[in-house]
């Protein structure tokens, strides 16, 4: 038979990442970060001069496959761009920008999704992004939206930015939170939304340990584990 695979999608800032993560270690499952293939897309338009509205120019830039996805020895995912290691240079919100930016182009969207269905046919997968459970991985044993309200995601986005010495204030954040979600809801491809039968956890007002036992239970269940 083949690999089991989680979605779990939801807007920035409601906890996915840290929670994917997470559950991948708990359950022995690799962890994709979607969103951070789009950023390193995003970067490259960003170090190119690129328009990242510019679908011709940003598409001419998919081409040259200068975009490398590894899993280390740490058992990460690490980004690569021309050979050089951008994992954490795709955090800036400058990036974070140009990637929501660069996904709204229905090519890029189509050229991406078929890296992450094939990682996910190599493997028991625990993927998160915007679109897994409706489009890349319509499929998935087990599909969760995962929530929060703005202001709660943008507090924590500021602690996360913070921890990272990036000085930011808390309303900038939260506007960019706000335009994102907009953004990320209201494009014509692939629009954010829930899947269907994908179970819905809210995380406002939880700690990181009753989220995580909230999704990993759900994770769980959905997987016979
Ligand atoms: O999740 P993260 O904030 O790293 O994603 C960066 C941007 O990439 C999002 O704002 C969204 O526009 C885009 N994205 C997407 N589809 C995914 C993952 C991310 O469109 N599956």
């Amino acid at each position: 038979m083949g690999f089991k695979s989680i979605a779990i999608d939801g807007p920035s800032g409601a906890g996915k990442s840290t929670l994917a993560r997470q559950v991948a270690q708990q359950l022995g499952y690799r962890y994709v970060d979607t969103g951070a293939i789009y950023r390193t897309l995003g970067l490259l338009a960003l170090r190119r001069g690129v328009d990242p509205e510019d679908s011709a120019a940003v598409t001419a830039l998919l081409r040259e496959r200068s975009i490398g996805l590894r899993y280390e020895a740490d058992g990460l995912q690490h980004m690569y761009l021309d050979g050089t290691d951008v994992t954490e240079a795709i955090r800036e919100p400058e990036v974070s920008r140009y990637a929501s930016g660069v996904s709204a182009i229905p090519e890029v969207r189509d050229f991406l999704m078929e890296m992450q269905r094939d990682l996910a046919r190599r493997d028991n997968v625990v993927m998160d992004g915007r679109d897994i459970g409706t489009v890349v991985l319509p499929q998935a044993d087990v599909k969760i939206f995962l929530t929060a309200q703005p202001e709660e995601r943008a507090r924590r986005r500021c602690a996360e930015l913070q921890a990272r010495g990036n000085a930011v204030e808390y309303e900038t954040v939260l506007r960019d939170i706000l335009v994102r979600d907009e953004k990320d809801t209201s494009r014509a491809a692939a629009p954010l939304r829930q899947a269907p039968g994908a179970a819905v956890l809210d995380t406002t007002g939880k700690t990181l340990e009753e989220s995580l036992q909230m999704v990993l239970d759900t994770a769980k269940k959905g997987v016979g584990a």
